[in-house]
């Protein structure tokens, strides 16, 4: 499922583990290509590779490439660049985020095991522990955003797994990832953190302490709305533990998919950047405006989360969820009147969407659990793309004059 380097290309030599990350993002993955030195190394576009004359010296230093549901180069190239942007030794790329998290629970649980998670979770994340919990009889402690500054009391000898999330989608909460890595240390269980909506160019986990960190890189990472594909990164000795499940369950990425990834992530420190401007221009505009009930951007929630954020990102990222007064009819109103901005679900890419998480991301969710999580029906989560900022806020008024 593509471990890092491609195997038989020297790494590259323009590049240093000193440089920033924008970059990184550019030159990582990039070995060159030792046949006709193509600036953008070739699609390795096979399902399976000639045997080498020295077969078994080659596996034993798991340097033979096989068959590409293990692993292929064009997936190893996407892998090197999240686990070099997220400063991890090794890293493998998914078929889907979903995939990548559900490998992560069919390597690491086993029936009976217990896993404190954060309640706040991507609606599909909640859905598949809850029903992986009956299957397997889990036991899970579902932490509730206001019990995260004590999830060292929720957590027991027993627990296996921890899962956090943050921001959080839709309602931008932040958690404190060290107190959380610190509650997974004691009792020396490993903490997975979905940085999807962080990106490792607004924070990086695995320095506050994760075991692992696993994205959507169909969203930031691949950037452009075009490829379903998910990561994970850690440390080489654990994730080559989990390879023999990982390639048992299949979930690995279409080498073609794994090329869109590896050109989007050129890009992702450019995108995230601008990204970050217009949120903080869009939070603090709307969070003065009549129409606009609450205001979700990562730090808002309180003082305590303004301190969290401050300390573990750099950037608050390109999301914001706003509640419209009037409920769920004013939300359809100004998902209508939106010009630039496209209904849509799904975030992360170039272009500007909005959707409404009570009929979308959590629409699997009960009414009650929404109203605890505060997701009102009238929220309406907005992911700004690259356009131009003043565009998007003027989109933005003249749509919430119509609501
Ligand atoms: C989209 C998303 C996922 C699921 O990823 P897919 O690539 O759609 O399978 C998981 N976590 C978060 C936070 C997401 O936004």
């Amino acid at each position: 499922m593509g471990t890092e380097g491609t195997g038989d290309a020297p790494a590259h030599r323009g590049r240093r583990a000193s440089h920033a990350l924008d970059t990184l993002a550019v030159h990582s993955g990039d070995a060159p290509d030792l046949n006709a030195g193509a600036v953008v190394p070739p699609i390795y576009q096979t399902t399976t590779f000639r045997f080498p004359a020295e077969f078994s010296e080659a596996r034993e230093k798991g340097e033979v490439h096989l068959y590409t549901r293990h692993r292929n180069p064009s997936q190893s190239r996407a892998a090197e660049a999240i686990a070099t942007l997220e400063g991890a030794e090794a890293g493998r790329v998914f078929s889907s985020g979903m995939a990548a998290l559900s490998s992560v629970f069919f390597s690491l649980l086993r029936a009976g095991d217990e896993v404190v998670a954060l309640e706040d979770l991507y609606g599909n994340t909640f859905s598949l522990l809850r029903e992986l919990s009956e299957r397997w009889h889990l036991s899970v402690r579902w932490v509730r955003a206001e019990e995260s500054a004590s999830v060292d009391q929720i957590v027991t000898p027993k627990t296996r797994l921890l899962l956090l999330e943050s921001p959080t989608n839709p309602t931008l909460r932040v958690h404190d990832l060290d107190r959380w890595a610190r509650a997974a240390a004691a009792v020396g269980a490993p903490l997975v953190v979905d940085n999807t909506f962080a990106t490792p160019v607004n924070q990086r986990p695995l320095a506050h302490g994760a075991t692992l960190v696993m994205h959507s890189a169909t969203k930031y990472l691949g950037g452009h709305s075009d490829v379903i594909a998910g990561a994970l990164v850690g440390s080489s000795a654990m994730l080559e533990g989990m390879d023999t499940m990982f390639h048992s369950l299949g979930g690995s990425l279409d080498p073609f998919a794994a090329f869109l990834l590896s050109r989007g992530i050129k890009t992702v420190g450019l995108r995230v950047h601008r990204q970050n401007e217009t949120g903080r221009a869009v939070a603090e505009e709307l969070a003065r405006h009549p129409r606009v009930g609450r205001v979700c951007y990562p730090g808002s929630a309180s003082a305590e989360e303004e301190r969290i954020a401050a300390r573990q990102m750099s950037g608050r990222g390109g999301m914001v969820s706003i509640v419209l007064q009037g409920g769920a009819p004013a939300a359809h109103r100004f998902m209508h009147a939106l010009t630039l901005v496209q209904p849509a679900s799904s975030l992360g890419g170039v272009e500007s969407l909005a959707s409404v998480p009570a009929e979308t991301s959590h629409r699997q969710l009960t009414p009650e659990e929404r109203q605890r999580r505060g997701i009102d029906d009238g929220m309406v989560r907005l992911s700004f793309g690259i356009e131009d900022p003043a565009d998007l806020l003027a989109d933005l008024r003249e749509a919430l004059r119509k609501t």
